[in-house]
């Protein structure tokens, strides 16, 4: 008996890995991440397969479920949205699953934040503009390291990628403001890959109003930078003097 951590994907069904489905068409016993998975995906799953969906439970109800699937000798395939190691909760529930002696294996996915990217026909990473990305969010019931704080990620201006924080978006603005500039290009991907997918393209000083206009309160990727600029530089990578592959 196995505990498979599958990432579902972004929203699109056919996002997720061939590994990932394949376990889904073989596997019992099925808990969900109900708000963001695509529901579609548990028409893989066997006939009679027992469906849970984690958004009505916690941790301990979670590891029962572990628990019962351990007593029937089945495997699990424990569905998480995007890719399971990016707010995901899921070292607690390995945690949990150590204690049970029960093995348990990681299957990526596609995480939202590159789903964002192809939802704009962007690459996040440009040369002579950044070459860093940096993933975060802003504080909720989750607090975030002091260190960390959305003006200590500002200064050497990344691509930044920013979960869970649209209702935020006024103060997101105002930390940035000082170190992207007004009229650093921003973008809002609503529900990226899902058929209500919703793409809003502004600047920093105007995103706020824009966001509230389109009504967006949830389920979207906030991206700023740079890179959303049209300049940037040719890529060494390709380039017709250098063979290099780095
Ligand atoms: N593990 C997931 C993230 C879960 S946290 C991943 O890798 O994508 C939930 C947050 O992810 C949401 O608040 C939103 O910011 C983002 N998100 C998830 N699915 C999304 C989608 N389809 N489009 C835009 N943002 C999404």
């Amino acid at each position: 008996m196995k505990v498979y951590f599958v990432g579902a994907g972004p929203g699109d069904k056919d996002l997720i890995t061939i590994k990932g489905f394949n376990l889904l068409r073989r596997t019992e016993y099925c808990i969900y991440a109900g708000s963001l998975v695509n529901k579609e995906l548990l028409s893989a799953l066997p006939p009679n397969a027992k469906k849970y969906d984690s958004s009505k439970m916690n941790l301990e109800n979670i590891v029962d479920v572990f628990k019962e699937a351990k007593t029937m000798n089945k495997d699990l395939v424990r569905l998480h949205s995007g890719d399971p190691a990016i707010y995901g909760a899921i070292q607690e529930q390995m945690h949990a699953l150590n204690e049970l002696e029960i093995p348990y294996e990681i299957v990526p996915g596609v995480s939202s934040f590159v789903a964002a990217a192809a939802a704009l026909n962007q690459e996040l990473t440009l040369p002579g503009v950044t070459q860093t990305i940096v993933i975060t969010r802003m504080e909720g019931n989750t607090p975030m390291p002091e260190k960390e704080h959305l003006s200590k990620l500002a200064p050497s201006t990344p691509t930044l990628c920013i979960f869970l924080s649209i209702e935020k978006i006024s103060e997101i603005v105002k930390i940035l403001l000082p170190h992207y500039g007004k009229d650093c290009p921003i973008a809002v991907v609503y529900k990226a890959s899902w058929p209500e997918q919703k793409i809003i393209r502004s600047r920093l000083s105007n995103i706020e109003k824009t966001v509230q206009d389109e009504a967006i309160t949830k389920t979207a990727m906030i991206i700023v930078g740079h890179v959303l600029d049209k300049e940037f530089e040719r890529s060494i990578l390709y380039s017709e003097n250098t063979c290099k592959k780095q």
